[in-house]
């Protein structure tokens, strides 16, 4: 539609806005000029392990050994690859609603069940009875991604440490998505699940994936990493040197590169996702009708639309055909009636894009509004 010169408004993307840290360029750049761009251990250049190890120990308070340490082709890779190689067929993985589209996807690749806990209606939290109950002696995993994607929810420490305490005692894998760790606004806090185990990561059942894809806006690196106990390190390294044989080492020199870095680079990117956020609160305010619930971390909000039609799909597409603006479902989410609304991109996107949602649902909002240079007039409502 773009291309057609239309005046869209994408608020379906996953990624800031910033540009590459510097850190991270000047690594890469060595690399390459180097002109040493061959193979690496497939489990990850030991310069780049060194510096997981030592975010590690910052980030988790968990001192780690490198062959605790697995790189992988972004943090999609590591996910992937702990549920393949944890699985066997028929196992079930608990995952908790709303939830990453690729969770669910990953399992069935797996020839794995996932098993959907949904918290109660007009939460994005689960209660720790409910993923109890979920539990049957196929559970190999549990996912957890907090800050979450797509409701922006942080989950409380007690349900963090429910969890680690439940699974340790029954030798289930919690899977930690650290992915968005960093993105978290007003001064709250995505406590680490390792906060709650006194074990050492290689006894512990704690898994925990990240990466620099969100933190540090390198989307496009590809690299993410596991932090698990050597066993599983050792089988996913097989698999890793049976597929893609690990990640580019130019990536991996920028990952490094970005980890020992100037980490104001981080604060940057999470005070103008913040901003954003407020912005997002502030057009959402008059938008009568929606339920929202506000995201404290990520960079996604993730409205109650039901009010005016009870399916997303429907709803997603209308917004593209009325507004020009893109959104994604929250049937892909396992949260039906909502959609997903990035704010990662510009202040004059989320403005905009909120202000033609209203014209297109709302029919308190006016019923004129400017779509490019084009006037447009309401006239279905
Ligand atoms: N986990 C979650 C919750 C995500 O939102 C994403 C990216 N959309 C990923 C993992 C994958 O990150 P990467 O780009 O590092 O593969």
């Amino acid at each position: 539609m773009r291309e057609r010169g239309e005046a869209v408004i994408h608020l379906g993307i996953g990624e800031p806005k910033n540009k590459t840290p510097i850190n991270a360029i000047l690594s890469s750049a060595a690399r390459l000029t180097s002109g040493e761009v061959k193979y690496t251990p497939a489990d990850g250049m030991p310069a780049l392990k060194k510096a997981v190890i030592r975010y590690t120990e910052e980030n988790y308070d968990r001192l780690v050994a490198p062959e605790n340490v697995l790189v992988t082709n972004g943090a999609k890779q590591s996910l992937f690859n702990i549920i393949y190689s944890l699985l066997n067929p028929q196992d079930e993985v608990i995952i908790i609603a709303p939830y990453w589209v690729s969770y669910p996807e990953i399992v069935r690749m797996c020839m794995g069940h996932p098993v959907i806990v949904t918290p109660e209606d007009g939460t994005f939290t689960p209660r720790f009875e409910d993923i109890e109950r979920a539990v049957t002696s196929y559970t190999r995993a549990i996912i957890v991604n907090s800050p979450n994607n797509p409701s922006g929810a942080i989950y409380p420490p007690s349900l963090i440490e429910h969890l680690v305490d439940f699974c340790e005692r029954k030798g289930i894998y919690l899977i930690c998505d650290d992915i968005y760790h960093k993105l978290i606004f007003d001064k709250k806090e995505a406590v680490p699940a390792t906060r709650f185990t006194k074990r050492d990561l290689e006894d512990s059942h704690v898994i925990i994936v990240n990466g620099v894809a969100k933190i540090y806006g390198m989307t496009g690196f590809r690299v993410g990493w596991v932090v698990a106990p050597r066993e599983l390190v050792r089988v996913m390294t097989n698999v890793i040197a049976q597929t893609t044989s690990g990640v580019s080492p130019v990536s991996q020199a920028a990952a490094e590169g970005a980890l020992n870095g100037l980490q104001s680079v981080v604060e940057a990117i999470r005070l103008q996702i913040q901003n954003n956020r407020d912005v997002l609160l502030q057009e959402m305010k008059s938008f009568n009708g929606a339920r929202l619930i506000p995201p404290d971390g990520t960079f996604y909000a993730l409205p109650d639309l039901r009010a005016f039609n009870a399916s997303s799909v429907e709803l997603a597409k209308f917004l593209l055909k009325k507004a020009l603006v893109v959104t994604v479902p929250g049937r892909e989410f396992g949260m039906e009636g909502h959609i997903r609304i990035s704010f990662s991109g510009t202040v004059k996107d989320v403005t905009e894009g909120i202000a033609r949602i209203k014209w297109a649902l709302d029919p308190t909002s006016p019923n004129e509004i400017y779509i490019g240079d084009r006037k447009m007039v309401r006239d279905w409502l």
